[in-house]
């Protein structure tokens, strides 16, 4: 289906998975739709499938809306670094095989990261990122021009599986990726391929019930997130003459709308709606830096603007990061400034 799974190393694969006793999947800090999805899935497989001990290790909390994933997928399997350090780190020295899914490598998972270098595991690596750690791994399944890690491990798993039909997938295991797929797209606004409709077709035909998955995905906001995306799109949101559309969140409205994790998940995609815009850009306060989210229209490269000016990275047209106090901005108060001044000449230098 995808350059990247060749039948020599699904073959691989499913030798490692079958050898795997206790196991440790692990995808990205701050875990969105498709790190959810498809880790989740990649630990129900092995639980059910391959009867492995299966860990699903997250470096810290996921959004309310995704813990239906989880709670089909892996109940009771779920443990996180922030909550439990020594336990996570003596699951990982105890394990005999790592998996990290939807993150270019260790540099993503916060603290887990030495732990997880120096265990003495077979290592696999499942993402669709660019600039992929691959020295980190025994196997790696690296593909960008997909949707998702989500869609890759379908693919990945139809292929171990030998077999056309998703329905010889477990239901939980189809409704994760589905989830993935369909957050990482955006509900298949971008980053969309043929595999990805196939999958989605693939699913009805299995049988997944799509409404529903989209109804747990979209339909279960609380009002506070949408009176702050009207806050900011109202008050806060700034159009630069370069073809720029910032915002910046600063830590008392995040107390004032009491926003959770993930509750500014897509904020940063309605200023693309503007003809003039063609980047846009969300700086969220953190203790000690803001967090960095980018997105751009083709033509324009938010993952280079990452990579330079926000210690980040991503995909081309969706990108994330971090700006760091002192070492990037001297105090919080010099965020705007930061981003007018690296968007005009990020954007200079290109002509
Ligand atoms: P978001 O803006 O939704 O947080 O992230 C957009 C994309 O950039 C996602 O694919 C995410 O995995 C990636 N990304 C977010 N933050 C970082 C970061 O700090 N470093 C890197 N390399 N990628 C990031
Ligand atoms: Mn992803």
């Amino acid at each position: 289906m995808t350059g990247t799974i060749t039948d020599d190393k699904t073959r691989k694969l499913g030798k490692m998975l079958e050898d795997a006793r206790r196991v440790a999947v692990v995808t990205h800090t701050r875990p969105d739709g498709d790190a959810i999805g498809s880790s989740s899935a990649m630990a129900c497989w092995l639980s059910g499938t391959c009867g492995s001990e299966v860990r699903l290790l997250l470096p810290n909390a996921m959004p309310d809306f995704l813990g239906f994933i989880t709670e089909e997928c892996c109940p009771g399997l779920v443990m996180r670094y922030d909550r439990e350090p020594d336990e996570v780190l003596r699951w990982i020295a105890s394990c005999d095989t790592v998996i990290c899914l939807d993150a270019s490598g260790f540099n993503r998972v916060e603290g887990m990261q030495e732990a997880l270098r120096a265990a003495d595991a077979r290592k696999i690596l499942i993402d669709h990122h660019l600039d992929p750690h691959s020295e980190d791994f025994d196997l790696v399944f690296s593909e960008t021009s997909i949707s998702s890690a989500s869609e890759l491990l379908f693919w990945i798993l139809l292929s171990m599986t030998g077999t056309d039909d998703a329905g010889r997938l477990p239901m939980p295991v189809l409704r994760a990726l589905l989830a993935g797929m369909t957050t990482d797209t955006n509900n298949f606004a971008n980053s969309v391929f043929p595999g990805t409709f196939e999958m989605a077709s693939k699913m009805l035909e299995a049988g997944v019930d799509r409404d529903g998955v989209l109804s747990a995905l979209y339909d279960r906001c609380r009002e506070n997130r949408l009176r702050m995306t009207g806050h900011l799109l109202k008050d806060k949101l700034r159009i630069l003459s370069n073809g720029t559309a910032y915002i910046v969140v600063r830590a008392e409205e995040l107390a004032e709308y009491d926003i959770r994790e993930g509750e500014l998940e897509g904020i940063v995609n309605i200023p693309l709606t503007l003809e003039k815009v063609r980047l846009s850009i969300l700086m969220r306060e953190d203790s000690g830096f803001f967090r960095a989210s980018l997105r751009s229209k083709r033509g324009t490269s938010a993952f280079s603007l990452a990579e330079r000016y926000f210690n980040g990275g991503g995909h081309e047209q969706a990108s994330g990061g971090r700006l760091y106090i002192p070492a990037d901005i001297e105090d919080a108060s010099q965020v705007e400034a930061y981003v007018e001044r690296v968007t005009d000449v990020f954007f200079a230098s290109e002509n």
